[in-house]
């Protein structure tokens, strides 16, 4: 066979890393095992294919294929819908498995998937039902059969990405040598190759390990003769020429973060600014995981004036069928605290809150609400304690989030009661939570959740007595 083999499945690692690719089918690494959040995405993903299969059942005879030649026979049958057919190109060595194979009224089949995704955009779909057309090689598109039960799709416009991502796999994996790539902490902190790869970077000192270092940078400053934190560390930002995603007061601060990266010192570039006022502080829960695809804010908590465990309010739902009295009940607790405190200042911690605020009016008709309008408008008690910390801080840390900045024992030191608990984690929590019978066992899932959410906020109030002791004092 002058190819190694290619399977469509691999699209999805393929958009994410071609590292990750290639250690996907060269290297005989122990992979991490899945997180519950994975898991449950997966079984979710598996439910929305068996009800899709339920639906087709009901329309067409389906029959289920067995093989690449019991898929061939029952295409040559005629059959109506083939689930879980399996297609074999040994020409290009191209391996495919369509959820389903749907005959056309021309006689021909089209490709199917299930996906729990709300729109076909996504590269690594175009890419494997680009493949599965590409195999039939009849022109019919393929069909998606989306997680909001809606359907799409996919036709000629994803030829060239197809054609792409098959010859990009043929180089990949004709190498016998992992590819080089940069470190990118999003997506390298949740991949199953973090421990394998992370001391490489650490070796290496790979400048794309920094904070606001983006990896296209890297190969310009190592051009540039900055090839290693220590170097990024010693140099004078003035002579660090611009280089494409690395300009100007990036520099700056690159440098900065840098040497934090050894000394682990906090630099101050601007004054911190925070808005006087009744604070109270603001943090939601959603399930982006929900039937109709939107998500539900299960939770919109709240820790308000004197601070303390008894000062954790919110409002809960227990199914999104209460989504919009979960919303009107956040307008209602708005109102109370603007009753009640006439210099509100509502914090958060990054843009989240607000923008699922704008979603929600727009979901419920409601921009015009006054409510709504004061919430969104010039004169909003939202502040995001984010940018505060942004804009005036270089922190000794590889990302910026809430907990990276409060737990941190040179930081603010603050502890979440429940150390594996995290927005994944608590939205796995709500889905045991709908799905248990058991009343005790039922309040004892919203109580954990509760007790993260309220860490949540007191953890965004931690962090704002950090900033004026240390900033403002
Ligand atoms: S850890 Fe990062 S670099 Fe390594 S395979 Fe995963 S995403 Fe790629």
């Amino acid at each position: 066979m002058p190819y190694a083999l290619i399977r469509p499945s691999d699209a999805k690692a393929w958009t994410e890393c071609s590292r990750r690719v290639w250690l996907d089918n060269k290297a005989e690494i122990t992979q991490a095992p899945l997180d519950p959040f994975e898991e449950l995405v997966i079984e979710l993903g598996l439910a929305h294919e068996r009800d899709v299969l339920e639906g087709l059942r009901g329309q067409y005879d389906v029959r289920e294929a067995s093989s690449v030649e019991d898929t061939a026979r029952l295409m040559e049958e005629g059959v109506e819908v083939i689930y879980q057919a399996q297609l074999f190109d040994e020409a290009e060595n191209i391996s495919g498995y369509p959820d389903f194979l749907i005959r056309h009224e021309s006689g021909a089949y089209q490709p199917a998937d299930a996906k729990l995704s709300l729109s076909a955009d996504k590269k690594d779909i175009q890419v494997q039902l680009g493949i599965y057309r590409k195999m039939l090689a009849n022109g019919l598109p393929g069909i998606v059969f989306l997680g909001d039960g809606s359907q799409d799709e996919i036709g000629a416009e994803v030829d060239a990405l197809t054609t792409k991502f098959v010859t990009e796999m043929r180089a990949l994996l004709a190498s016998d040598d992992e590819p080089l790539v940069r470190y990118s902490h999003s997506k390298c902190r949740a991949c199953v190759y973090y421990d394998h790869c992370k001391p490489g970077f650490m070796a290496k000192e790979d400048l794309s390990l920094l904070y606001g270092v983006d990896g296209r940078a890297v190969p310009h400053l190592e051009a540039a003769g900055v090839g290693t934190i220590t170097q990024l560390a010693a140099a004078d930002p003035e002579a660090i020429p611009n280089v494409p995603y690395l300009k100007n007061e990036k520099k700056h601060r690159a440098v900065l973060q840098a040497k934090s990266w050894f000394d682990e010192q906090v630099y101050q570039v601007a004054d911190v600014m925070l808005p006087a006022g009744q604070w109270v502080h603001f943090d939601i829960e959603d399930n982006p995981l929900t039937n109709t695809g939107e998500k539900h804010v299960y939770l919109w908590g709240f820790l308000v004036p004197d601070y303390g465990d008894a000062s954790f309010e919110y409002v809960w739902t227990d199914s999104e069928d209460q989504d919009r009295d979960g919303w009107l009940g956040f307008l209602a607790q708005i109102e109370a605290y603007r009753a009640l405190y006439p210099e509100l200042v509502l914090a958060h911690y990054s843009s989240h809150e607000k923008s699922t605020i704008r979603s929600y009016a727009k979901r419920y008709a409601m921009e015009d609400n006054s409510t709504v309008e004061w919430l969104l408008g010039g004169d909003s008690p939202l502040f995001d304690l984010q940018k505060p910390v942004l804009e005036s801080l270089v922190l000794p840390l590889q990302a910026y989030g809430l907990k990276d900045i409060c737990k941190h024992p040179g930081l603010v030191n603050f502890q979440w009661e429940d150390d594996e608990s995290g927005s994944q984690w608590s939205v796995v929590q709500f889905h045991e939570f709908l799905h248990e019978q058991d009343a005790p066992a039922k309040e004892a899932l919203k109580q954990a959740i509760l007790g993260y959410n309220r860490d949540d906020v007191k953890a965004t109030f931690y962090l704002e007595r950090w900033l004026r002791a240390r900033y403002l004092g």
